[in-house]
């Protein structure tokens, strides 16, 4: 059997047998991000010969709003003669170059700003260099948004939050137990629980998710993320989170693996399918106000994109071009602004954490 496993899969199997079941988070991490057999460490998986399609590779509208977005923020900053704009997992570099083109309206900010590329992915990183070569504007890659130096900055992220790994608890009748990958009565790799209970898990829960039935599950995300992103915005900057995910804390399992635009088993073939989970906008939220960041949000990402005026720039391109490409604008809109599980809507939220000398920010006015 050995030999059908994939090369993590056998990584993985050995580091069970060595150190025992490893919690859901932990194998999350290996399925993404291992050195050499990680899912993101050697390919690109976008696109429709990839495994999946992210809303700047569906129209180049999604980046120039972002951009348009950036050059505003800028503006509510006093317009800094140096900005960090920073970028988390930018994939193929669609989202900013689209945005980077828009934000030529703002007279001064592309001259402003240096360009810092958050990307763990040496095969990704190789990518983007070709693709902002082009552009003429100083660009640095860092493995790790901590890296990034002082200063003034925008962060944008798209479909990063949920890439980041997610720990799992099951309810259970003597209390919540971590979930964990381990090796099943079968020999393959199967979910378990942890022996013992987590302490004092219930009473840290939010109040409406205690007492709730034997066999719920819930998610967390480490809040490092969250604190530092707080951190950084609170002196001088703003970040957007834009990703599938709950506006407030719930339960359920929603950890999910596609490969070729469909749903997989997150435990088979580690490595060659993406793995996800949905973000905890409240979660995220919480921290990064708790360490002095304010915070804009969560709204549907129609509500965002429609407010940014996404309707009116569709109708300018489709006024340039003809019936096939104005019909492919057309089902862009529709696909980014939708509701329901094929629409990007709603499933879709968008976040901004700020500094709390910044006024509201464009797309969250109230
Ligand atoms: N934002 C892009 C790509 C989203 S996919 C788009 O919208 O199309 C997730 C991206 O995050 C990839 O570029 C991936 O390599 C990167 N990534 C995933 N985990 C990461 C981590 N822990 N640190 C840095 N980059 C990461």
């Amino acid at each position: 059997m050995a030999d059908t496993y994939t090369p993590l899969e056998s990584e993985i199997r050995r580091l069970i047998t060595a150190a025992g079941p490893m919690p859901v988070a932990d194998y999350m991490r290996l399925c993404l991000t291992h050195p050499r057999h990680g899912y993101y460490m050697s390919r690109d998986p976008f696109g429709s010969g990839g495994d999946f399609i992210t809303a700047p590779e569906i129209s180049q509208m999604f980046g120039e709003l972002i951009g348009v977005w950036m050059a505003a923020v800028w503006r509510q900053m006093g317009a800094p003669e140096n900005v960090r704009v920073a970028e988390l997992g930018p994939g193929r570099g669609t989202l900013m170059s689209d945005a980077l083109r828009a934000a030529q309206v703002a007279e001064g900010f592309r001259a402003a700003i240096v360009l810092h590329l958050v990307e763990i992915s040496p095969a990704l990183q190789e990518l983007q260099k070709r693709r902002f070569e082009a552009l003429d504007v100083p660009t640095l890659w860092h493995g790790a948004f901590a890296d990034i130096p002082a200063g003034p900055i925008i962060v944008i992220a798209n479909e990063f939050v949920d890439a980041l790994p997610v720990h799992q608890a099951v309810k259970q009748t003597d209390g919540w137990h971590e979930r964990v990958v381990e090796i099943g009565a079968d020999l393959n790799l199967s979910f378990g629980l942890a022996h013992e209970t987590l302490p004092h898990f219930e009473t840290g829960l939010p109040r409406a998710l205690r007492q709730s039935s034997e066999g719920s599950i819930f998610e967390w995300r480490s809040d490092r993320f969250a604190l530092e992103l707080g951190r950084r915005v609170r002196a001088d900057g703003a970040a957007l989170i834009l990703d599938y995910g709950h506006t407030r804390c719930s339960l359920g399992d929603t950890l999910q693996a596609v490969a070729g635009h469909a749903y997989a088993d997150p435990l088979r073939a580690p490595g060659e399918a993406d793995l996800t989970a949905h973000v905890d906008f409240e979660a995220l939220a919480q921290s990064a106000e708790s360490i002095g960041g304010r915070v804009h949000g969560p709204i549907l990402q129609r509500e965002f994109l429609l407010r940014l005026g996404i309707d009116k720039r569709a109708a300018v391109l489709k006024a340039g071009a003809g019936r096939d490409k104005a019909l492919e604008i057309d089902m862009a809109l529709s696909r980014l602004t939708a509701s329901g599980a094929q629409g990007m809507g709603e499933l879709f939220k968008v976040l901004a954490i700020a500094d709390p000398k910044l006024g509201p920010l464009p797309g969250f006015e109230t």
